[in-house]
């Protein structure tokens, strides 16, 4: 059901490809590579990549992350009118947050198995409950999104019990918990370069 036609596709391929490119942030940095963007009016409000690595807790995922960065600069009734664009299909604890918090409608990549809350596993999108329910279309850019997850296997494998240096851990926790519009941290990002 999550995989039926995407209406009016190119338009939140372009999205999807953001959110791709996050994913692809969060593998160059050691991150299981889920990116995500959220978009209000046609315009990205908040991108987050999985922190939990660098973070050491596993609540930074990617949706928490940029919705930390949204909260930081609008009410939070502004994500009725704002769509979720996520490499992969939302776990539950996030498909649980993002109907409390009101979400529009969410697009995702490749579904979650082990963890979906918008089909793969739960439907907390869609299942009775106090919040309204919210609609979802999964498989957009979803071998891409499966390849992202497949390197970062591989990765992780090949360099066995690599260490990161202090400063690397330093970085990438910047990016994940720190507030992104910290001028201290311009430049660190690579969409910080306008
Ligand atoms: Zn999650």
């Amino acid at each position: 059901m999550v995989f039926g036609p995407v209406p009016n596709r190119s338009y939140h391929e372009a999205f999807m490809r953001n959110a791709i490119e996050m994913a692809e942030f969060a593998l160059a940095s050691d991150e299981t590579p889920v990116g995500c963007v959220f978009v209000h009016n046609g315009e990205i409000i908040g991108r987050g990549i999985n922190g939990t690595n660098a973070s050491l807790n596993g609540t930074r995922h990617a949706e928490f992350v940029a919705l930390a960065e949204i909260m930081a600069k609008h009410p939070q009734s502004i994500l009725r009118e704002t769509d979720l664009y996520v490499t992969v299909e939302p776990c539950i604890m996030c498909a649980s947050a993002l109907r409390q918090y009101g979400i529009r409608t969410v697009y995702f990549g490749c579904l979650n198995d082990r963890f979906g809350g918008c089909g793969g596993v739960m439907n907390m999108h869609s299942d009775a409950g106090v919040d309204k329910p919210y609609p979802v279309y999964g498989g957009i850019f979803r071998e891409e999104a499966i390849m992202l997850l497949r390197r970062f296997y591989v990765q992780e494998n090949e360099k066995g019990k690599l260490v990161m240096t202090v400063s690397d851990k330093g970085r990438i926790a910047a990016l994940c918990i720190l507030n992104l519009d910290d001028r201290s941290l311009t430049g660190l990002f690579p969409w910080d370069s306008t």
